[in-house]
């Protein structure tokens, strides 16, 4: 066995990423993190981290103040806006329909929180009637929490209609957007999304470990208005708004030590998206799944989600009868340099997850994926 110090650096190989994240990073943005580290309080840094705002700000769509990149993966995204919403005892309305619903009402809970959990067939949305039937069961609900591209599905919920839903029934919305931004129509101001998070490696093609997350002008009423202190330190907001605004429109303070060449990074990769334009980031993805649908269906492969609820970025299907799961994605890892996802939760074991994410979501990668597929599943 080697031992430390090791004569070689670490060599990953150029992989296709066609999993459920991370996907293909975007080579600029690996540059870019390359670039010199300076002072997260340099003021040339600070110029960048003002660009930066503006940048999340036009993925999400949104004018919200309180935009930025939590220093941690999409899941420290989701945690950031319970925790920093949320208080004991208060009732959260979560919707589970997949893997990330579940981790919603694992949140609640830990808070104190009472989750009323509503359940869907796994790779069916939520279905927008059920959840109203909910809402008027709990009027002392505060909050209506759902996933708007469930991950461990492929299937995509009407974000819009449950949020109209949510601020009729006085309920702020808390809308887990990782899969979604960048992928799918996303207009956080004018659906009304109170909390929002995302997660950079997914349809942004950035590298994993930061969290774009927004939070409404009535998101942040309510959390000036909690009577406890948020319980995580690192993740309340009120305190890391003053090394991203200012305190009081002043000088940034030091809270945590920023990642500063990932968010280097993170602007690169929303500056690509900026200028290919949000819609025609959708409509890329929206063609790149109709090349893939028809190739998988060629092969004979059935989606898990019926079309009218199917996530473009994330394509879910049913294993073949016969096929044995680990063999082919090792085949395709080694053989074809591909990687693929493999089911998870109540779909562990029997399903492929193909992702079409950001800079993957490209058809020079649709057709490698098809042809890899098509050898591998022969033998
Ligand atoms: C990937 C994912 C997360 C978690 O993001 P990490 O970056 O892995 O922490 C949360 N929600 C959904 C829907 C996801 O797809």
């Amino acid at each position: 066995m080697l031992m430390p110090p090791y004569l070689d650096s670490f060599h990953p190989p150029r992989r296709t990423l066609m999993g459920p994240g991370p996907a293909d990073v975007y080579p600029e943005v690996l540059a870019a993190q390359a670039k010199p580290t300076i002072g997260h309080l340099d003021p040339l840094f600070i110029v960048m981290m003002d660009e930066l705002k503006s940048l999340i700000q036009y993925a999400f769509q949104t004018k919200n103040e309180m935009t930025l990149a939590v220093s941690a993966p999409g899941s420290a995204g989701m945690e950031t806006c319970f925790v920093n919403l949320l208080e004991a005892g208060e009732k959260v309305i979560v919707c589970r329909n997949g893997v990330f619903g579940e981790r919603m009402r694992q949140n609640v809970e830990r808070i104190g929180g009472v989750a009323v959990m509503i359940d869907f067939e796994w790779g069916k949305a939520v279905d927008v009637d059920e959840v109203a039937k909910v809402l008027a069961m709990h009027p002392d609900a505060k909050f209506l929490a759902f996933v708007h591209a469930e991950t461990s599905t492929g299937a995509l919920s009407d974000a819009k209609s449950l949020c109209a839903l949510a601020k009729q029934h006085n309920c702020l919305s808390i809308v887990d957007a990782v899969t979604s931004l960048g992928g799918v129509e996303l207009k956080v101001d004018e659906w009304g999304i109170d909390a929002i998070y995302s997660g950079s490696q997914k349809c942004l093609s950035c590298v994993p470990g930061l969290s774009p997350v927004s939070f409404s002008p009535a998101a942040v009423a309510k959390m000036q208005a909690r009577s406890t202190p948020v319980q995580s330190w690192f993740l309340d907001q009120t305190l890391v708004m003053g090394y991203w605004a200012g305190e009081n429109g002043g000088k940034r303070s030091y809270h945590h030590t920023a990642p500063v060449n990932a968010l280097y990074a993170l602007h690169e990769s929303l500056r690509l998206l900026s200028l290919e334009g949000l819609e025609n980031a959708w409509q890329r993805h929206a063609d790149m799944h109709q090349v893939l649908r028809h190739g998988l269906q060629r092969l004979g492969l059935k989606f898990v989600v019926c079309e009218a609820d199917r996530l473009p970025q994330l394509n879910t299907v049913y294993i073949p009868q016969g096929i044995d799961d680990a063999k082919v994605r090792k085949q395709l890892l080694e053989n074809y340099n591909l990687e693929i996802g493999a089911g998870i939760g109540a779909l562990a074991g029997k399903v492929w997850r193909i992702g079409l994410m950001g800079h993957t979501a490209r058809r020079e990668n649709v057709a490698l994926c098809i042809k890899a597929l098509g050898e591998v599943l022969v033998i």
